[in-house]
């Protein structure tokens, strides 16, 4: 069955250029997207080519992209050691979210792939990526927070408010533990400092889309993934998270009910006077000095947050400004304990 017009919304899983796709109907048509974007179904009436819009394009006008059936398909050509077995006794007709194809077995004597149809309830673990269906989720006024998000400018002071709040109740808040694919250091243990996975694992988990964010230092990963988050909720605690803005897109789910605040840096003049003797880190140095906040620094701050502010603000629950950080971290608290 279509999905109602406009009510689903998926993650792209690849990056997709309709100028370089010789099957699509009309180029211009078509809509372009990169792995990560959610994207609003407002079509699957066609099996191949469903029509989409990027999530909060105000422009009614939805563009054309592979469906997900014609896209695995078309992924599962382009692999060599994959091959698709026409399918028995399926229901060719249905819809793309309701069926999908999978790499179900291994043929073990020529180590050869075979698909075949399964239910839509494989849909997120599909084999193939092409996209997965994400709620799209809003706070109601009642919601029970387990997730607090926090995003902010590099320097807003964004690490101090969150460390404020986890000592201020270590049995109700809790932080994750990063993975990493460095080696464990003497001092260190498992699980503690860091989850230590190998370079292999790592990359899969990021393929198998496990990581809310992730980066590379000195040739080795450091990320936290989706089950850090849960863990820290499986022991009944509030999760506190301090992530990129782009991600939070992706953070906001039933399963998380996140509580999205941003930390904004006052005006220029108050900047200057406050964070006189103050330090911040810069993302330049490989060595994570801290330094005295130079004029640039400020500057950027500002303007970084006015960017987040004005492309993710329609995600944002509460807006704090870190003025002073006593005044910031009690409205903060403030927030929680009204809840
Ligand atoms: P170290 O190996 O000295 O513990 O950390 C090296 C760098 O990895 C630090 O700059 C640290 O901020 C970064 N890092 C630690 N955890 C994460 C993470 O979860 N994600 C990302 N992107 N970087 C991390």
């Amino acid at each position: 069955m279509p999905v109602k017009e406009g009510k689903m919304f998926i993650r792209a899983l690849f990056d997709y250029d309709p100028n370089e796709d010789k099957a699509i109907p009309c180029k211009e048509a078509g809509l372009a997207f990169r792995k990560g974007d959610i994207l609003q179904i407002m079509s699957q009436d066609d099996a191949t080519w469903w029509q989409a819009k990027h999530e909060g394009d105000a422009n009614p006008r939805a563009g054309l992209i592979p469906s997900k059936h014609f896209q695995e398909r078309r992924f599962a050509l382009r692999r060599p050691e994959v091959q698709i077995q026409p399918l028995k006794n399926s229901n060719r007709k249905s819809s793309g979210f309701r069926r999908s194809f999978r790499l179900s077995r291994k043929d073990k004597k020529t180590n050869k792939s075979m698909y075949e149809c399964k239910k839509s309830d494989q849909y997120d673990t599909a084999d193939i990526p092409t996209y997965e269906e994400v709620a799209k989720y809003r706070r109601q006024p009642n919601d029970k927070y387990r997730l607090v998000v926090l995003v902010g400018p590099v320097g807003v002071g964004l690490n101090e408010l969150k460390r404020k709040l986890l000592i201020s109740d270590t049995q109700h808040y809790g932080v994750t533990v990063p993975h990493t694919t460095r080696p464990r250091r003497s001092q260190e243990s498992d699980g503690v400092e860091y989850i230590f996975i190998s370079k292999h694992l790592f990359e899969t988990d990021v393929q198998n889309n496990k990581f809310i964010e992730y980066g590379e230092y000195k040739n080795n990963y450091y990320g936290t993934s989706l089950d850090s988050v849960r863990s820290v909720i499986a022991k009944n605690k509030v999760c506190l998270l301090d992530v990129q803005p782009h991600t939070v897109k992706h953070l906001r789910t039933y399963e998380f009910k996140p509580f999205v605040i941003f930390i904004k840096p006052p005006s220029l003049d108050r900047l200057r006077e406050t964070r006189k003797n103050a330090k911040i880190i810069s993302s330049k140095d490989d060595k994570g000095t801290a330094k005295p906040f130079t004029e640039e620094d400020f500057q950027e701050m500002i303007k970084s947050a006015h960017v987040m502010e004005s492309q993710y603000g329609h995600l944002f629950d509460k807006v704090i400004v870190n003025d002073d950080l006593a005044t910031a971290y009690s409205e903060l608290k403030t927030t929680f304990d009204r809840k």
